[in-house]
């Protein structure tokens, strides 16, 4: 039997600034043969992610950067094609980490089985994956309940759209920020969002002020800088922050510098809280049934954007950063 040949996206170079087509190449690879224990998945989707940016950097961080010359690790959905291992069987269907690659071998140990039945698979890197999770935790993290007023930037991407409709699940009053008038209307629209507003337009606090003129009781941060700064300012006393990203800075070449606001957090007993998904693992099983029934009874919309083929992977990523994706950016390869 001849071995798979895999195509892959490698870092050839660390970014300075935006990233650019020229940091990346497209290899490809031959697999071994299978040994016992270990299985041949396709990958059949792909995840897109801001987070990947910070590891294209060099230095220590929560996780370790990317080596140069080598795939991109991240995360994935796929078909087993092939298996010596009992837990496994061909056409069984399961998430990874060993990313932006057409064709890998692992242990069943190292991957997750899903739900074959449930369409699109790309729902696992959505609402009933990462993204969806990260919403959830956000949530929980700072006990977002019926009545808060609940203020999300980038809320038209992946978390932030998931963030806001299980916000309005939860009874709050959703408002939302994103990059265009179409965005917006996506927000209203098909989200069920309260208010939104396009922080392109003017500034941002204006804005949210317009949007919230009694204030906000949460803010669910993903972008930072001057959307983080507005926040600060319309939060209420005992507000809380949940510090999830800040897309805004990922592309700096210098650390930015924090909000001329700060002095919030002291006069309105403020709360922030920082969350990194990974930590909350072990709440897996306990995510996938209330996210998972809310997605099946057809309360949670998964809104995705996707781009097919290995080669549109890195102009995904960097569409990223200009804002190209409704949802979830997915690569589904063909
Ligand atoms: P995403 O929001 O789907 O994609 C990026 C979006 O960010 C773009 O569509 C764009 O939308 C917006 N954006 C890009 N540059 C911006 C800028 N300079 N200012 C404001 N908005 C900008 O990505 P995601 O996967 O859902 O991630 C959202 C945030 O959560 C990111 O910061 C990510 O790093 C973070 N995250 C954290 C965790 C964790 O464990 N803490 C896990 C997952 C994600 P517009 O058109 O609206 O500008």
């Amino acid at each position: 039997m001849t071995n798979t040949i895999s195509r892959e996206i490698q870092l050839v170079s660390r970014p300075k600034g935006m990233p650019t087509a020229d940091n990346f190449t497209i290899a490809q690879t031959e697999l071994k043969p299978l040994q016992e224990g270990q299985v041949l998945v396709r990958n059949l989707y792909i995840s897109v992610d801001p987070y990947m940016r910070g590891r294209m950097n060099e230095g220590k961080s929560y996780v370790p950067p990317f080596k140069l010359g080598k795939a991109l690790e991240g995360g994935a959905v796929g078909e087993v094609i092939e298996s010596r291992a009992q837990e496994l069987k061909p056409g069984d269907v399961v998430t990874s980490q060993y990313g932006w690659r057409e064709y890998f071998i692992a242990a069943p140990k190292d991957l997750h089985q899903v739900n074959r039945e449930i369409q699109p698979l790309s729902v696992y890197l959505g609402v009933l994956g990462i993204t969806g999770m990260t919403a959830w935790v956000g949530l929980n993290l700072v006990e977002v309940k019926a009545g808060d007023v609940i203020f999300v930037s980038g809320a038209a991407g992946a978390v932030g759209n998931v963030a806001g409709q299980l916000a309005k699940l939860r009874g709050c009053h959703v408002i939302g920020s994103a990059g265009s008038g179409s965005k917006v209307k996506f927000l209203l629209e098909e989200c069920g969002f309260d208010r939104a507003f396009d922080y392109k337009v003017g500034p941002v606090l204006e804005q949210l002020n317009r949007a919230a003129p009694d204030g906000i009781d949460v803010y669910f941060d993903n972008v930072g800088g001057e959307t983080l700064e507005a926040a600060l300012s319309a939060l209420r006393v005992h507000g809380r922050i949940i510090a999830c990203g800040g897309i805004s800075g990922y592309n700096e070449e210098k650390p930015q510098p924090g909000p001329s606001n700060l002095f919030n957090m002291v006069t309105k007993r403020l709360t922030m809280k920082g969350l990194i998904v990974r930590d909350w693992l072990d709440r897996q099983s306990e995510f996938e049934q209330e996210v998972g029934g809310y997605f099946q009874a057809g309360k949670l919309k998964n809104k995705e954007t996707v781009v097919v083929g290995i080669e549109g992977a890195v102009g995904a990523f960097i569409g990223l950063f200009e804002g190209k994706n409704v949802g979830k950016m997915v690569v589904k390869l063909d």
